[in-house]
């Protein structure tokens, strides 16, 4: 029995959030009185994948092989898969991003387990195996039993802190040929100059309190200014005022930032279902009774035309200093 921690790398280097998650399985692996054990997948160099052994698990299984440099939900599903049964994982973790998503229910179903999707708690008990999640687009907490032998949890990003432990772990070197791989990536073409969102520590959002598309030269520079992505409510991107990709809540991004700046955004449930697990919220809004002010921790009532602009100058007076 022990804890396998999928941890994902982009362009081989890994990301806080796989520390953060490490962490959690790492102590996961604690409550079952167990040994954690992480699995990467795809080229990563030794001094990078040496960093995961730095927050507690106590050994390292590092795959390679030919196609496996890019995500392949079949091939990675299979390599995960094989290595849970091999080494006996009662517990697998992985993050609740669009490659958790993609990897867990095709994990569940090779093997026979049950999944607790976007948990941001360590499980409350497990005998029975016991989670504490969101539901209803975070309108509502759930007690989840997983009854499986084996079982799923996929993290949220920015829920879990990272702790640090040298376990002397050791790293394993899998060569592996995985036959039938369906997809070849031919050619990537990044966006430049541009902040993902869904990456950002720092993201400034605006909503129909804006007003009007012209009026986000103010709104750019402020997220310029602070090294943050850009995003905006439905309804801003329904109207065609900022592209689509920036649209956050239930039916678009969902993301957790550090620090969520929403300007003129009301705080409709359906938008905080995409933005709620951001660790800050600063809200400016005119309308003191906005529901975004409950989600906030620091709040501005006035109005984004006044507001913005003097927060571009006191950024760029701390900034000169
Ligand atoms: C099925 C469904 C799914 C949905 N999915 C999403 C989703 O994914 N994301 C999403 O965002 N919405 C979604 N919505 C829409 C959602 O219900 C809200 O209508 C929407 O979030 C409101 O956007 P808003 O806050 O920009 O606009 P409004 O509700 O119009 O709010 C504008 C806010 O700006 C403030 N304001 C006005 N003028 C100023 C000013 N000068 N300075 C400062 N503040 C000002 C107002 O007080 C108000 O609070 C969904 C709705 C449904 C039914």
């Amino acid at each position: 029995m022990s804890v396998l921690i999928y941890t994902e790398n982009w362009e081989g280097k890994f990301k806080k959030s796989t520390f953060e998650l490490l962490s959690y399985g790492t102590k996961v692996a604690e409550m079952l009185n167990t040994t954690a054990t992480a699995i990467s997948i795809g080229n990563v160099e030794a001094t990078e994948l040496a960093k995961l052994g730095n927050y507690g698990v106590t050994r390292i299984i590092n795959t390679t092989g030919d196609g496996l440099n890019v995500l392949d939900n079949q091939a990675y599903t299979k390599i995960i898969a094989d290595t849970a049964v091999k080494e006996s994982a009662s517990v697998l973790v992985l993050s609740n991003n669009n490659t958790g998503k993609a990897l867990a229910p095709r994990l569940s179903v090779r093997l026979k387990a049950g999944i607790g999707s976007g948990v941001s708690v360590l499980p409350l008990s497990t005998d029975p195996f016991i989670v504490y999640k969101r539901a209803y687009s975070g309108n509502a907490y759930a007690h989840l039993k997983i009854n499986t032998p084996v079982k799923i949890l996929t993290l949220s990003r920015n829920s879990f802190e990272i702790i640090e432990k040298n376990n002397g772990a050791i790293t394993e070197n899998i060569p592996l040929q995985i036959g039938g791989i369906k997809t070849q990536l031919i050619d990537v073409q990044k966006q430049t100059g541009k902040i993902l969102l869904n990456d950002a520590d720092i993201v400034v959002s605006g909503g129909r309190g804006m007003k009007s598309p012209d009026n986000w030269g103010p709104l750019v520079e402020l997220a310029e200014l602070l090294g943050a992505a850009t995003a905006c409510s439905r309804p801003v991107s329904d109207e065609g005022w900022r592209g689509h990709e920036e649209h956050t809540g239930q039916t678009g991004k969902i993301i957790a930032p550090n620090l969520y700046i929403a300007l003129g955004i009301s705080g409709a449930t359906q938008h905080l279902a995409g933005v709620s697990s951001s660790k800050y919220i600063v809200a400016v809004n005119t309308d003191k009774d906005a529901p975004i002010f409950e989600a906030a921790q620091y709040g501005i009532i006035g109005d984004v035309q006044k507001v913005i602009p003097r927060l571009v100058e006191a950024i760029k007076e701390v900034k000169s200093r």
